[in-house]
């Protein structure tokens, strides 16, 4: 019986374990032989694997990061690389490898599908960007991380009547600071997808402060289109409404921490679905959840999906903080 390879690549994201003890849990169940794999595909092509038994993914469900280690890799991305990586496997006897991480993962995993390895992606990172799926593993972390950080940064800008600009991550896509934002009483969000003029976030500023509220907490994803972002916000918000600006950068927190219940539970359903897949002999697939649902779908399909922001929240969250 083939083995299964096991790896976490790109940026890693709080339940990266949960979803690695489930792979490795349902395989074991099943009777396969599992190897994870160190630091995603640069691992892969450095040799760096690991028998993996029942023990080996003990007490690693509330742990935040990947107890496999996470990279980033050049020489994947050429075919040579690949070639390489594929030998590799089957000298160890690995036919199937699973793959959890974003968008740039699932590509290299459908890459090595082509060579004749079966694949399958289990979606992992905090940015919730990947458009097949409702959830991808660590988003819901994350935004609790941002909404308790935006509880404390509240309490002392009411203290002090000041504005704080919060930068949250996500990359390209809003969701992160949306639901964050909305979650945490934010005055304004600003986000990649919809567009905001500099003047509108003054003249909000403006009308809550006539009608008496001095403090004001404006979430900012990363890739919104802000022209030299937070700090350049900060000087135009001190310039036009001479208020007292803050600015928060919450970086790599938002990456850390004991993952949610919720993620436990997601990373959970979505390994022990990514193995039973393989054993059904499907490969190049992604699972993901629609609809409270798990689900699984052709990579090239998902990744060809276009992420659809919903705007109905934004406006809504825009009703609420008047
Ligand atoms: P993420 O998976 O979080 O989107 P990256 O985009 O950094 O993170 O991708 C992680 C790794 O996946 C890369 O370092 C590389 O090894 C592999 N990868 C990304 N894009 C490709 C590609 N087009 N072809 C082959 N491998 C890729």
């Amino acid at each position: 019986m083939k083995a299964i390879g096991i790896l976490t690549s790109g940026g890693d994201a709080p339940g990266m374990n949960a979803a690695i003890r489930a792979v490795v849990r349902t395989a074991i169940y099943y009777g396969y032989k599992v190897y994870g794999i160190e630091k995603g595909y640069k691992g892969l092509l450095d040799e760096e694997f690991v028998e993996m038994d029942l023990s080996s993914v003990g007490d690693i469900i509330q742990r935040g990061g990947t107890v496999l280690k996470s990279s980033r890799c050049d020489e994947f991305k050429t075919p040579e690389g690949r070639e390489k990586a594929v030998e590799i496997l089957e000298n160890y006897g690995i036919g199937s490898l699973i793959v959890i991480g974003g968008d740039g993962s699932f590509t290299g995993a459908k890459m090595l599908s082509n060579l004749g390895v079966a694949t399958i992606g289990i979606p992992g990172t905090i940015d919730n960007d990947l458009a097949y799926t409702d959830y991808t593993i660590g988003f819901d972390t994350a935004m609790n991380t941002v909404i308790d950080a935006i509880s404390k940064i509240r309490d002392t800008s009411s203290s002090h009547d000041r504005v704080n600009i919060v930068e949250v991550m996500g990359r390209n896509c809003g969701d992160l600071a949306l639901y964050s934002g909305l979650a945490g009483g934010a005055e304004t969000i600003i986000v990649p997808e919809m567009e905001i003029r500099t003047d509108e976030i003054v003249n909000k500023l403006k009308t809550t402060q006539k009608r008496g509220k001095k403090h004001s907490i404006i979430v900012l994803a990363e890739g919104a289109d802000i022209d030299g972002g937070a700090l350049a916000l900060k000087k135009i918000l001190t310039e036009e409404d001479h208020a007292d600006v803050r600015v928060t950068v919450l970086g790599h927190v938002q990456r850390g921490g004991s993952p949610s219940s919720f993620d436990r539970i997601l990373a959970s359903r979505l390994g022990n679905k990514a193995v039973e897949l393989l054993i059904a002999g499907k490969s190049a697939r992604v699972v993901g959840m629609k609809d409270n649902k798990i689900i699984d779908m052709d990579i090239e399909e998902a990744l060809s999906m276009e992420k659809e922001f919903d705007v109905d929240i934004y406006e809504m969250a825009k009703v609420l903080s008047i």
